[in-house]
């Protein structure tokens, strides 16, 4: 999904795998055979529009409200460093990190999505506070889109768990404040969590409705941008976490799929955890804004999360969102030749679908 974080106007969205809407139109045999075979395909599903209707752990980009907490209310000096070995104990648990980070600052934790530091921090946030700033950050609530059937994702609280029959547990706030566990979110969510970042608090409605025009008196009805729910930090917080996302793609987990990189864009990497086991599995997704020197009415934002990317050295979401990226500042649409430009490996199917 590409979105204008200044309006909540969305300039794109996407869902794969696709269908023929032209199937809709007429009741032909054939078309009636086609749509019969897309709501059977329950594997594909191609009739759920995966931005909106689809929950997903909201994995590392979730990080990025933890650490808005913990600039806003101050909890964690930011020179303050935590050791990480690559793993947490916890009473008799063990909590893995993705890699050994050694001495981790606040920028480094986000930088390098260290989950160490922020089971560090998960303890001093605790499970109040982190479930009251998500529920702000609209985890869990729909983002009111004017499409049909968004689905509202899942903030876990202590609450919940009570009513769901549970006790909460340290170790739970440890799963919760790396975006795993509970917490599912809509790939729309996550754009509306950066959006919020790049607008210094405020959120807007995501609208695919631009105007209204009546042919027969010649009117045009304009639809204005309709704030949805402001989080209400000091603008120095945004700026710092601002800067810290910058870091991310300048020299963190992006660094990679940013290497061509002329526009200053700021985002989050996220592995998403699915399946236990033998069977675990990995989505891959990226959320970012920019270029972050533009004024906010020029700047556009996106997020990519791609489904069962299991790609040992090479995920796919974080290069796309910066195709993406510089396809709209560049306008530079022929996909071959950014991908040529920008390094990375052409696929043809990508460039189709
Ligand atoms: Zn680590």
């Amino acid at each position: 999904v590409v979105s204008k974080p200044a309006t909540g106007e969305i300039i794109a969205m996407a869902s794969y795998p696709s269908f023929n809407l032209n199937s809709f139109i007429l009741n032909t045999v054939e078309n009636l055979e086609y749509r019969r075979s897309l709501s059977l395909d329950t594997k594909g599903t191609p009739l759920i529009n995966r931005s909106l209707q689809a929950t997903y752990p909201a994995a590392s980009i979730y990080k990025t409200i933890s650490t808005a907490i913990l600039l806003y209310e101050g909890l964690i000096p930011e020179d303050k460093h935590y050791y990480c070995s690559g793993s947490y104990r916890l009473n008799n648990q063990t909590f893995g990190c993705w890699s050994t980070h050694n001495s981790q600052d606040m920028e480094d934790a986000l930088k390098n999505s260290c989950d160490v530091y922020f089971y560090n921090a998960a303890l001093i946030i605790g499970i109040d506070r982190l479930s009251k700033y998500s529920e702000m950050f609209g985890v869990g609530k729909i983002t009111e889109i004017d499409l049909p059937s968004e689905r509202s994702g899942n903030n876990p609280s202590r609450q919940w768990f009570r009513s769901i029959g549970f006790e909460w547990y340290d170790g739970h706030t440890l799963n919760t404040i790396i975006g795993q566990g509970d917490v599912k979110v809509t790939p729309l969510q996550l754009l509306n969590i950066i959006n919020i970042v790049a607008n210094k608090g405020v959120a807007y409605k995501p609208r695919i409705l631009k105007s209204i025009s009546d042919p027969e008196n010649g009117t045009n009805t304009i639809i204005d941008k309709e704030i949805l729910s402001t989080v209400k930090m000091n603008d120095e917080t945004y700026i710092k976490l601002t800067s810290y996302l910058r870091k991310v793609v300048s020299e963190g987990t992006a660094v990679n799929a940013f290497r061509y990189n002329p526009y200053k864009f700021a985002g989050k990497t996220g592995t998403g955890e699915v399946g236990v086991g033998q069977k675990k599995q990995t989505h891959s997704s990226f959320a970012g804004f920019g270029p972050i020197d533009y004024p906010l009415e020029e700047q556009i934002s996106v997020i990519v999360l791609i489904e069962y990317d299991n790609g040992e050295f090479y995920r796919w979401s974080a290069p796309l969102a910066n195709m993406v990226l510089n396809a709209w500042f560049s306008k530079e649409y022929d996909y071959k030749e950014l991908s040529r430009k920008m390094g990375y490996p052409y696929k043809e199917s990508y460039a189709t679908e």
